[in-house]
This record gives structure tokens, sequence and C-alpha cells, in this order.
């Protein structure tokens, strides 16, 4: 009678697994796919020309095929990500490479990193006035180093060494740019002149979009890669540096859980950890893509008043977009090659 009892209560066990329906975060949804932002920030339509919004889409479509095809043709996300990041940093349309925003001293450093989630191996830059492409160089610093973070001249001494492409820095000027950089402190002597506070950083972050650029693909073999560049925030001075760099905060990428990259108010995105905590949030809750992203930037960063949003892949392919600014530049593409490019929130 016992054994009978215990026959039926295996069968109960064993049927109940079976019909138990799996999570969505266990599904996998797409066997490679890629994700990419070119900031995010106060994007909103009335601002926009309709030749304006052409460029920015032409380019993230530009820039999103050329990562796809080396994924749909077994590259690694290693490779998708640096080269797709290479089509944004070389246009004058983002914050990064060859658009960067200039400093207080009217000059431009440029800030980038990459990681991979098979090893959780990282490389990032900081602080750079004269590599054409930094996120070539976080990737030499990761591949080609003991460490995992360089700054300023020495990372261009090593940048040099290294056969990575030199410019100078008058290859980063761009008239955009530099208006910016006036109007900027234009602003801040108003605000200056009228209350005698310093105004630091939000007349320009209050009023602008970010434009920095990021990427994360999922390859063919699960591995999954995430990288950031940018030119931080204008007018920024003392060699400040952001979230873009710092591995945890603008970067992370782990093979169990997922790959993320920022783009905002880097000075918040640093004190929460953002990239780091949605993977954290994944692993120890169990939390999908979609909740972690969602409890991250909607509720603990808008809490402290921080700005910005994420992209992100999780191991099955899940594609997420989260911000809390009026738009993102972003766009996606799955492994069936369907492409998906927007700007605001919809
Ligand atoms: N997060 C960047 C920074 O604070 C700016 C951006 O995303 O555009 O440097």
């Amino acid at each position: 009678m016992k054994d009978f009892l215990l026959f039926f209560v295996l069968i109960f066990i064993v049927l109940g697994c079976k019909n138990e329906p799996k999570k969505t975060s266990e599904v996998k949804t797409n066997e490679f796919a890629i994700v990419i932002h070119g900031g995010a920030g106060t994007i909103l339509k009335k601002n926009m020309t309709p030749e304006k919004e052409q460029a920015y889409k032409t380019k993230l479509e530009e820039a999103i095929k050329v990562g796809y095809d080396i994924l749909k043709n077994g590259g690694s996300s290693m490779d998708a990500v640096e080269k797709t990041i290479h089509v944004m940093e070389n246009s004058p349309l983002f914050n990064a490479g060859k658009g960067a925003v200039f400093t207080n001293e009217e000059t431009n450093e440029l800030d980038a990193s990459i990681m991979t989630g098979n090893d959780l191996n990282a490389g990032a830059v900081a602080g750079v006035k004269d590599v054409k492409n930094p996120i070539s160089l976080a990737r030499k610093i990761m591949e080609n180093s003991p460490h995992v973070m360089l700054s300023g001249k020495g990372a261009s001494v090593f940048a040099k060494e290294k056969g990575l492409e030199i410019v100078n820095p008058s290859y980063f000027y761009t008239e955009n740019r530099f208006n910016s950089l006036q109007r900027v402190k234009e602003k801040m002597k108003a605000e200056l002149d009228h209350d005698g506070k310093t105004a630091f950083y939000d007349a320009e972050i209050k009023d602008s979009k970010f434009g920095t650029v990021g990427c994360v693909a999922l390859d063919k073999n699960g591995n999954i890669t995430a990288g950031t560049s940018t030119g931080g925030i204008t007018n920024k001075r003392w060699n400040r540096i952001g979230d873009s760099p710092i591995i945890g905060a603008g970067t992370y990428a782990n093979n169990k859980t997922c790959g993320v990259s920022s783009t905002g108010w880097g000075e918040y995105f640093i004190r929460l950890n953002v990239a780091h905590d949605i993977s954290a949030l994944m692993e120890y809750k169990n939390l999908s893509l979609k909740d972690a992203t969602k409890e991250v930037i909607q509720q603990k960063l808008t809490k402290i008043g921080g700005d910005g949003g994420v992209i992100a892949i999780d191991k099955n392919g899940n594609m997420v977009f989260e911000f809390n600014t009026a738009g993102m530049y972003r766009a996606s593409m799955n492994d069936k090659g369907e492409l998906g490019v927007k700007i605001y929130k919809e």
C-alpha cells in the first residue's frame, strides 16, 4: 500500500513539473541579437527637423547592420560591439569619437569601456584626447594589458604602442558641439549672476540630450558583450569622468544574466552602479530583464533624481530599452533580421 502511494506521489510530481509553464526569461527568444543606443535625453519631436530625424535613423541603421552581419555569420559579440560602435564614433551626430562634446577648457576628453560575459573580462579608458576610436582602446586594454582601466596620457602611449589610430585633437572639433559649449557657459554665467551659486551641470543636463553611444550583443555561442563610448558631458571640468568607462555603472556583461550599456547623467549611474545592479537583480532575485531594468531605471534612478536609460540583452536574447527621459536614440535587430529604429518614447 505504501509503495503504491509513493508511486502515485512520484507520478504526480513528474507530471506537475512537466506542466509547469516556463518563465519567459527561461525561453530562448533569439539565437543572437543586437541592440544599440545613441544617447538618451530631452529628445522631443517638436525640436527635430525631418532631415535631422532621418539622419539619426539612417546612422543607427547603418551601425546596427554592421554588428548584425558579424553575428549572423557566426562572428563574436565582441567584434560586433566594437565595429558597430566604430560607426557611431566616426559620425559627428553622436557624443562619442568625432562628435564628442567639449570640456570647459575647450578640449575633448573621451571615455569608453567594454566587457565580455563569458569570462567577466573588461577594459576601459578615461580622458583620452587623441585616440580616434576609444572603444578599440578599451578592447586592447582588456586583451593586451594586465589592467582593466587606463587614463589620460598613459592611455595614449599604450594606444600608440598597440598601433591604434591616433589623431590630432582638432579632429574632434565640430561646430555644433563647440556652439553647445558656448551656450552652456552663457547659461551658467546667467545663473551665477542671478543667485551667486554654481549651476554645475544642470543648465546643460536639464535642457539637452546626452548622445553617448552603446551596444550590447549576444552571439551564436551564447556570449554577451557590452560596450559604451562617450565624450562625457558638455562643459565638464577637472578631468571629470562619468559612468561610461566604469565597469558596473556604464557597462556590464555576464553570460549568466545579461549585458547592459547605460546613457544619462553619469554621476547618478555611478552612485547606483546601474548596469551591474540590473544583472544582480536577475542573479539574486531571479527578476526578468524587463523587471530588473524597470526597477533600476524607473524606481531607483528616478527616485534620486537621475536622468537616462539603458539598453540590454539577456542570455536568451530578450532585448530591452528602458529610460526615464523623453527619448533615446535606439535600434534593435533580432535573429530573423527584423530591425527596429526609434527615437521617442512610445
Ligand atoms: N553617461 C555619460 C556621462 O555621464 C553621458 C551620456 O550618457 O551621454 O559621461
